[in-house]
Formats: structure tokens, sequence, C-alpha cells
């Protein structure tokens, strides 16, 4: 009789941990470079979605990354589950677009946009550089492949009827790298599609003489008028040495998206984790203190909502 019922506790013991491993689930965000802002929205997220692990048995991890495209491009071989993209890029993959000509990503879905974010030129203050075109002929970082700046760069540059060669060099460094290359003199200028404020431009105009450089003109207009993802932007002065005024340009939204191919348990699960703690999630970077529920869950969102996300909007009462 005693032996009979150590069998039976072994057994049941042996079940439990079963249930818990086949139930533990790994997921990863695809981020940024670490000076930016998508590394923090990737840490937050993952933070209050590992706050309740024990719960629903779903852990987090969000490394850094080459950035939006690099982002897009894990998601869609299926080696990361969720990432953070900037509005026109995913706009273009989910419609097979500009970079993505004849890659469409049809089960790309969308899950929040998050922070605006404006494409941000810094010109060194000794460069003799004040608007865009005084860039053409200097030493430009433009980005690292893969980064949503780069491939933004392009847009304007392309609207502008000009390209990379137009620049005396242009260097590919990420994000974390262009702010000391500005410092050191390796570079006139970097730019950055970026929430503000941020670690990597509050350390490109710490270190030298350095200003923001307003993005206006016709082409930049015109880009704005024809695209749903893009919008007029302006950089609040103040923020950064060397900049006391407000800086006009134009911007994107950072997105937050997916795959169909995610489970809706496990979208639910990480969209839960967010709204659930907003007021916590909004205190995790200066650049979330004014996002509102509303605005997020259609803003700069071109792909379909991903169905584990609409069910909690939907329990939430935020769609029909
Ligand atoms: N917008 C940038 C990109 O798509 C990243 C900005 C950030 O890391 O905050 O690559």
């Amino acid at each position: 009789m005693k032996f009979l019922n150590m069998t039976g506790l072994a057994l049941a013991a042996t079940l439990s941990t079963q249930a818990a491993s086949a139930e533990e689930k790994f997921i990863t965000i695809g981020t940024g470079g670490q000076t930016g802002v998508y590394f923090v929205v990737g840490q937050s997220i993952c933070r209050l979605v590992n706050r309740e692990t024990e719960k629903t048995g779903l852990k987090c991890t969000a490394p850094s990354t080459g950035g939006s495209i690099a982002n897009i491009n894990a998601i869609k071989a299926g080696d990361m589950d969720m990432g953070v993209a900037q509005s026109d890029w995913q706009y273009h993959a989910y419609n097979g677009t500009s970079q993505f000509e004849g890659q469409k990503f049809d089960k790309l879905r969308a899950v929040f946009s998050v922070h605006g974010e404006p494409f941000t030129v810094v010109a060194r203050a000794d460069s003799g550089v004040n608007t865009f075109e005084d860039l053409f002929g200097k030493r430009v970082n433009v980005g690292n492949p893969g980064s949503g700046q780069r491939a933004t760069m392009d847009v304007v540059l392309n609207a502008m009827g000009k390209s990379d060669k137009d620049f005396a060099l242009a260097s590919e460094l990420k994000p974390a790298e262009q702010s000391a290359a500005l410092g050191d003199n390796k570079v006139d200028a970097i730019i950055y599609t970026v929430g503000h404020p941020n670690g990597s431009i509050q350390e490109a105009t710490s270190t030298v003489d350095a200003k923001l450089i307003p993005v206006t003109g016709e082409a930049i207009d015109k880009l704005v008028a024809d695209n749903p993802y893009y919008a007029k932007a302006v950089i609040p002065g103040g923020l950064y040495n060397g900049t006391a005024d407000d800086v006009e340009t134009f911007g994107v939204k950072a997105t937050f998206v997916t795959s169909a191919d995610v489970p809706d348990d496990v979208v639910y699960t990480v969209v839960k984790a967010v709204f659930d703690n907003f007021d916590r999630f909004k205190g995790l970077h200066p650049a979330f203190a004014n996002l509102k529920e509303e605005e997020m869950i259609k803003d700069g969102l071109s792909a379909p909502l991903h169905p584990g996300a609409e069910k909690y909007y939907k329990e939430r009462g935020w769609i029909n």
C-alpha cells in the first residue's frame, strides 16, 4: 500500500514537471541599437511580460538588432516572434512596395503603435551645415543597412533627385557608433529616425558642439502629402545642447508588429501585459509619457491587427 502511494506521488510529480515545461514558451522581440528607443520598447514589454511568467508560462527576451527592416525580415523568417518597426516600413513590407518590392510579407500583423519618430539630422557646429541641402558634399552617416533610418534616408534622397553618392562620404555606422564618430570628426552629420529625447542624440550633442537640422521643403511636403505613414513633425527645442528652438522635420510612428503565425494566446498575453500595466509602461521612457491607448491601436498601422491583439482590445471595449 505504501509502495503504491509513493508511485502515485512520483507519477504526479513527473506529470506536473512535464505540464510546466510543455506550457513554457519563449518569445523574442526585435529592437534596435542599445542607445535608441526601440531597445527600451522591447525591454519594457519583456519586463512586463516576465513579471507574469509564473502565471502565463511566457518568457520574453528583446536583444539589440539592426532596426526596422532587420526586425521585419527576422519575423518573416521565423527567427523572431515580434519586433518594432517604423510605420513606413510596416506599410511597405505588408504591401510589397519600395524596399520590399517583390517580397510582400502577407502574414505581417500589427499589434500597436508606440511613440512618434521624427527624422532627425544632427550636424557638427563647425561643419557649416544649416539645412538638409547643405549635407551634399559633406561626410554623412547614412546608417547601417537594416535600419529604418537608412531606408527612409534613401526615400528622402530619391525624392530630392539625389543619392548617397552626392555626399563626400556615406558611412554605414550603427546608431551606437555614430555619436562618437560625430564627436571624433569622422563625419559632419548623422541621421536617426528615433523618439525623443534619447541617449544617442544626447551623446552626440554633448560630446561636441552640434545642432539639429530642419528637414523641410517641397520634396518633403510631397512625401507627407502622398503617403499616409508620414506626417510633419517637430522636435521640441531645449531637449538637447545646441538646439534651443523647435526643429521642423517629418516623421513616422514606431510600431509593434508580429506574424500571423504567432499564436493568438501569445500575442494576447503580451498585449495584456502592456495595457493592464499601462502607467508603469509609460514611466519606462520619456518618449512614452504621452502615449494614448486609443491612438496606439490605430495610428500608423497598415497591416491588419493580429487576432490576439484584437481580442484584448475588444475585451476593453476599444474596438467592436
Ligand atoms: N527607427 C530606427 C529603425 O527603424 C530605430 C530607432 C530606435 O532604435 O529607437 O531602425
